[in-house]
């Protein structure tokens, strides 16, 4: 892997402004999936150093709380500028280390400091209110505060965006972090906190603790009193864990987790728009994020023809290495995630799906899986309930509008939902009927720095991004002042 700054490629965990080795001096290898090669050798960590970074957490705490606003702006604002400066090397580590195609890892790098320059902004804006009081001797007002040491925990699909998108509202509001980030893809986020670093983040304030093991670090952080928050993104099942755990010392907590995303298109829908917005929403990042679409739900009467259209833009895809610039779907992250979508196209093939192309592991090995479309799937299939994270894209069929609505309804997550119709009155009453945090209605790209990204029903609790992700690490304090 060549990096323009090879500096950027970090080994070691960062706690209280150092680069420090695991306290036994254990590491662990960070593989590119797509050819195997070690493309690092990151430290591993245990309890031990999760202690120390969220005690170097507690201790920077009252300083950065401490400086105005417009001071935390100015260091957030520089750590945007150096993300800026070095995406190309962030997107060089993050193709290496989880196989996104690089024009993606690109993208990535830019919608990550995105964060960073937008909360960078408004950590400006954290205003209370002044209420009118009901006695005239009394003055009531709201204080918002930062809610003090946050820990975050990321996945591996977006290994920039899903830090900067908490650390940056939490550094915005006066907090101080120590993140666990994904033993798949470690490395972009030790690059982030080397240019957090160059960028005057103070000691203590962001810590990073990569480890091949992340139960012991995570029941630290979930435990340890002096934590006051948990902002986590992943499975559903693991969200359901670390809640559990952190209802012991009632932590404050953020979770995105799992999605089972239903995109619907309707008779009067521009199909060709459909199919462009379907193959966007489905097979970005190779079908491994929480809003990929993950049931297409087609009305009977342009079935056929969306089938087709579909069929058609889907083998305009190219499968290859993530470092091509042509590739358009790399590797998927490793071989379990290679297995789990093999298992559901398996179950629902042999239950009676077709594939309309693909269906199989990709003639390139590894970790590819060729890109696939099955028709005729039922609820039976394990593929209609479970989240597929692969280049899958099962094709259901439905006759009514109600009727589409409840089977895009039917499911215990909530997190993304999109939709292709014509009709306005139609467009509303969908994107009301649909349970779900957000909705898509014409596009299948709908994440932006400015809008409230999260999901209802077991798809989580909170917000990220927008004026609304900086609440999440803000404290609502009630002041009455009284004898006036
Ligand atoms: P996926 O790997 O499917 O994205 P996970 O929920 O397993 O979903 O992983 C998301 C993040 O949660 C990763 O950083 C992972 O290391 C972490 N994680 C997984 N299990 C635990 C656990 N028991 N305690 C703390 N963190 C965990």
């Amino acid at each position: 892997m060549k990096l323009i700054d090879p500096t950027l490629l970090r080994s070691q965990a960062y706690v209280n402004g150092e680069w420090i080795d695991a306290e036994g001096g254990e590491t662990f290898d960070v593989v590119d999936p797509g050819t195997g090669e070690i493309v690092g050798r990151v430290a591993d960590v245990g309890v031990v150093e999760t202690r120390r970074a969220i005690e170097a957490a507690d201790a920077a705490l009252p300083a950065w709380r401490a400086l105005t606003a417009k001071r935390r702006s100015d260091v957030l604002r520089h750590w945007y500028e150096l993300l800026m400066a070095n995406t190309e090397d962030l997107a060089q580590l993050m193709t290496h280390e989880m196989g996104k195609p690089i024009n993606e890892a690109r993208g990535e790098a830019a919608f990550g400091a995105s964060f960073v320059e937008w909360f960078s902004e408004e950590a400006r804006r954290a205003y209370g209110e002044i209420i009118p009081s009901h006695d005239p001797s009394k003055r009531m007002m709201v204080f918002k505060q930062p809610i003090g040491v946050v820990a975050a925990i990321t996945p591996w699909n977006f290994p920039l965006a899903m830090i900067t998108r908490k650390v940056a509202p939490a550094l915005a509001a006066g907090c101080t972090t120590v993140v666990k980030p994904p033993e798949d893809a470690p490395l972009t986020a030790l690059a982030a906190a080397e240019l957090a670093s160059r960028a005057g983040v103070p000691a203590g304030v962001f810590n990073l603790l990569p480890t091949s093991e992340p139960a012991p670090v995570g029941e630290e952080l979930t435990t340890n009193p002096i934590v006051r928050k948990l902002s986590f993104t992943g499975s559903t099942a693991t969200g359901k864990l670390l809640m559990a755990k952190a209802a012991g010392t009632v932590k404050n907590v953020s979770m995105e987790l799992g999605g089972n995303a239903p995109f619907l298109v309707f008779d009067d829908a521009d199909l060709d728009a459909a199919v462009a917005g379907a193959i966007a929403s489905k097979y970005r990042n190779n079908g491994q994020t929480c809003i990929c679409a993950n049931r297409l739900y087609v009305q009977d009467s342009i079935y056929d023809e969306f089938s087709k259209k579909f069929a058609e833009a889907v083998a305009g895809l190219r499968v290859g290495p993530a470092i091509d610039e042509s590739t358009t779907v790399g590797p998927l992250v490793n071989d379990k995630a290679l297995q789990k979508v093999e298992s559901l196209v398996d179950d629902a093939l042999s239950k009676g799906a077709n594939a309309l192309t693909g269906g199989k592991r990709h003639a390139l090995g590894r970790t590819y899986y060729e890109v696939t479309v099955l028709t005729d799937v039922t609820p039976e299939m394990r593929i209609s309930a479970e989240e597929i994270f692969g280049p899958v894209a099962p094709l259901y069929r439905f006759s009514t509008e109600e009727e589409g609505v409840a089977l895009a309804n039917d499911t215990p997550y909530g997190l993304a939902s999109y939709f292709f119709a014509g009709d306005i009155a139609r467009i509303w009453r969908v994107s009301e009927g649909l349970e779900y945090g957000m909705v898509g209605a014409n596009t299948g790209l709908i994440s932006a720095v400015t809008s409230p990204f999260g999901g209802m029903k077991e798809s989580g609790i909170g917000r990220e991004g927008s004026h609304e992700g900086m609440a999440e690490y803000l404290e609502t304090k009630f002041v009455c002042i009284g004898g006036i």
